[in-house]
């Protein structure tokens, strides 16, 4: 690895007041090269603008990939990353769906634990607030040949995470639009899936919801995911979600949640959950609560239900028996080195460079 440092940082403690995620970048980005069939040698330098051909194959077709992460600070400045290699594994799942090239564990892995590293003091301390993680690959080759390219650039790029108010959100079922196909891409973090539901979004919004909940794509029966989230529902005191598939993302933080709730000793079911079966545990009382889990807010509750034309509102649970923030809390605590970390999930940052 080339390590470029910035000849003066340009960080300063307003990075911290800032209130959006994801506009305030470190110092430093990684960036690797592929070409001629193999990965060029990463690069760590100071972060900046890239110069690209308006003819580079990700602008035309899409080919473009990426994760999301985070790092976290205690008190003793220690920096930690969660579950990285879950990350490395699905991002080269969604290389492989996208006819991509993989990517080493030696530029993924160790490429994100230097930059991280090196860029140490971007990472904020306050309970809720984190260093944004974006790994990204997207096509360069100079071509507007419909077919996959062969050259890329991956990247890694950092950008401060506020913590905010975090309100239930409305959620409108989806009963027209879709979010993945069988035999299509859903399971894959690639571009596409994303600028596909900002239309869909926009309309639900018009309506003053805040998200969908996407259904399956054939009969807009089953729920599938919210947002970029995997979805939860307690009916009594029982979980329910959604088995990962083909058209649902497995998300690291839907995997850590139904773990922490496994240990719990919580009721689980692990099964595809039927929109109508919301509805009649709503009507019969059972309904109490149905959130979205996901690395950029942890856990979302969701307080009002859109069937159609109808919106429900579900019970405001009092704190400690919500089951939402309760898995919430004691995610976090792991998360930012507060309690013990029984499945060992935190990969603490050692200061090498
Ligand atoms: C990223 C994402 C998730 C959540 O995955 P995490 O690993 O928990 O962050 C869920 N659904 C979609 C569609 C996503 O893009």
């Amino acid at each position: 690895m080339i390590i470029e440092k910035i000849a003066e940082s340009r960080f300063n403690d307003s990075v911290f007041e800032s209130t959006v995620f994801g506009k305030e970048f470190s110092d430093h980005m990684l960036i690797a090269h592929y070409k001629d069939g193999k990965w060029g040698e990463a690069t760590i330098k100071p972060y900046g603008p890239i110069t690209m051909t308006p003819a580079a194959m990700s602008f035309h077709y899409g080919q473009t990939i990426f994760e999301g992460m985070k790092a976290y600070k205690n008190e003793n400045d220690d920096v930690f990353i969660f579950r990285p290699e879950k990350n490395f594994e699905r991002f080269n799942l969604s290389a492989a769906r996208l006819n991509m090239p993989q990517i080493p564990k030696e530029i993924f892995i160790d490429g994100l634990k230097a930059i991280v590293d090196i860029d140490r003091k971007w990472v904020p301390q306050d309970y809720g607030t984190s260093l944004y993680i974006r790994p990204v690959m997207f096509a360069t080759e100079e071509a507007v040949s419909a077919r996959s390219s062969n050259e890329y650039i991956f990247a890694i790029l950092l950008a401060y995470a506020p913590s905010y108010y975090e309100k239930p959100l409305s959620v409108k079922i989806a009963d027209f639009y879709s979010r993945a196909a069988q035999g299509g891409v859903g399971f894959a973090k690639c571009g596409g899936n994303y600028a596909a539901s900002f239309f869909p979004a926009s309309e639900v919004q018009k309506e003053g919801y805040d998200q969908i909940i996407w259904t399956d794509s054939i009969e807009h029966k089953y729920i599938e995911e919210a947002g970029t989230m995997n979805v939860m529902v307690r009916i009594g005191n029982k979980l329910l979600t959604a088995p990962t598939s083909e058209r649902i993302l497995n998300g690291v933080t839907r995997d850590s949640v139904l773990t922490l709730a496994k240990d719990a000793g919580n009721d689980l079911e692990i099964r595809p959950v039927e929109v109508k079966e919301l509805y009649d545990a709503y009507k019969s009382g059972e309904l109490k609560e149905v959130f979205g889990c996901g690395t950029a807010v942890v856990i979302t509750q969701y307080d009002t239900i859109g069937f159609g034309d109808e919106r429900v509102q579900l019970p405001h649970l009092a704190e400690e028996d919500s089951f939402a923030l309760n898995l919430k809390k004691k995610l976090k605590d792991i998360q930012y080195g507060l309690v013990e970390d029984p499945h060992g999930w935190r990969v603490k940052i050692e200061k090498e460079n």
